[in-house]
């Protein structure tokens, strides 16, 4: 028998934005519903196991540079859930800390999550006005009322959302929002014989050939087991995006070999169609109700407040700062 939920907000996606949004909302003393059709939380936050090796396979991890933020960070640390990882790399120049989750990037996630109301493996599917409120349908039949509503996926799934319940938006803001476009990124998770050759602190990013990314997750004090995280730039990624995983993960390993040290003995692929946008908006958060006779509704997320962890909590706090008072 299908449900009708209700709530003061129903907030899509249980990223960073979302979770941060959510997070200000309830403390503000509104009734919040989270979906997301993800498997676990965190959005682009992702981990995995294969065996006994764990990967961070999504983001690797966090810069902290606006001031709200860094006392979040801080505060993160002496809870446990976040680390100082590297500040620098082998005789290079000092740069901002990069912070890590612990154990794993998702940690965070599960941290903002604690006290929250979240739905996984549940998709929006179909959003309609009903009156003053938002009639929201999921792909498990049931449905959510909400007195407003705060969409966190990447832009050309927000707009797909938008679009399935003939959302009125402006042509100029449809412009806008067409405008922000993601790189993709194809992400290769592998299991060494013994540990990486990579030097301290297990981290390298190139800025040309087919690798962007590659890190040691045993270093990283992620796994127990060798474990490295490849990713595969922007380019790379996008020209071997549709192609046969398996075959595009190899030629990330092969490429990475010289480095490693060591043998691969098994590996698993993932691909992140919409990995970090490369146009972003000059907004936070957009309020795409704002003088419209629409119930309240926002859209946040890396899109927005910078294409970065950071960014998503930013502009996750962002929305929920104007929806506050709409509710
Ligand atoms: C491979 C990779 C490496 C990265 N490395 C770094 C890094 O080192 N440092 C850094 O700062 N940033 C990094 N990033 C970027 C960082 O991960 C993102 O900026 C940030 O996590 C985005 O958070 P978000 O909440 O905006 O979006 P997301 O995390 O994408 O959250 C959106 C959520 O919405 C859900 N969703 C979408 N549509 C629906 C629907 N219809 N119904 C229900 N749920 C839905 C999705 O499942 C998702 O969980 C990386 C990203 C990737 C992919």
């Amino acid at each position: 028998m299908p449900k009708s939920l209700s709530t003061d907000i129903l907030i899509i996606g249980a990223g960073l934005a979302g979770l941060s949004a959510a997070v200000e909302l309830q403390k503000a003393g509104k009734q919040v519903l989270v979906v997301d059709k993800g498997r676990g939380l965190g959005g682009r936050l992702a981990g995995r196991r294969i065996g006994d090796a764990t990967f961070d396979h999504g983001a690797q991890f966090m810069t902290a540079r606006d001031e709200r933020f860094k006392a979040v960070v801080a505060e993160w640390i002496r809870l446990g859930v976040a680390a100082e990882w590297y500040s620098s790399y082998p005789g290079g120049e000092d740069c901002h800390p990069r912070y890590r989750g612990v154990p794993t990037m998702t940690a965070i996630a599960k941290h903002l999550a604690q006290d929250i109301d979240v739905m996984r493996t549940v998709r929006a599917v179909r959003l309609a006005q009903q009156g003053n409120h938002w009639h929201v349908e999921l792909d498990t039949g049931d449905s959510v009322q909400a007195k407003a509503l705060l969409i966190t996926a990447p832009i050309p799934q927000t707009l797909d959302l938008l679009h399935s319940g003939a959302v009125p938006i402006t042509e100029e803001m449809q412009t806008r929002l067409a405008r922000i476009t993601y790189e993709s990124c194809i992400a290769v998770m592998a299991v060494l014989d013994q540990p990486s050759a990579l030097a301290k602190p297990g981290a390298m990013a190139f800025s040309d050939g087919p690798i962007a990314w590659i890190s040691d997750n045993q270093q990283k004090g992620v796994s127990a087991v060798p474990a490295v995280t490849i990713h595969g730039s922007g380019s790379f990624s996008a020209a071997h995006f549709d192609q046969d995983r398996h075959a595009v993960g190899q030629q990330l390993i092969d490429a990475a070999q010289p480095l490693l040290g060591a043998n691969v003995v098994e590996f698993q692929v993932q691909g992140w169609r919409y990995s970090k946008p490369d146009v972003v908006d000059s907004a936070r958060c957009i309020v795409l109700s704002d003088n419209t006779t629409l119930p309240p509704l926002a859209l946040a997320g890396d899109a927005f407040a910078g294409p970065r962890f950071e960014g998503a909590v930013l502009s996750g706090w962002a929305a929920a700062a104007a929806l506050e008072p709409l509710i």
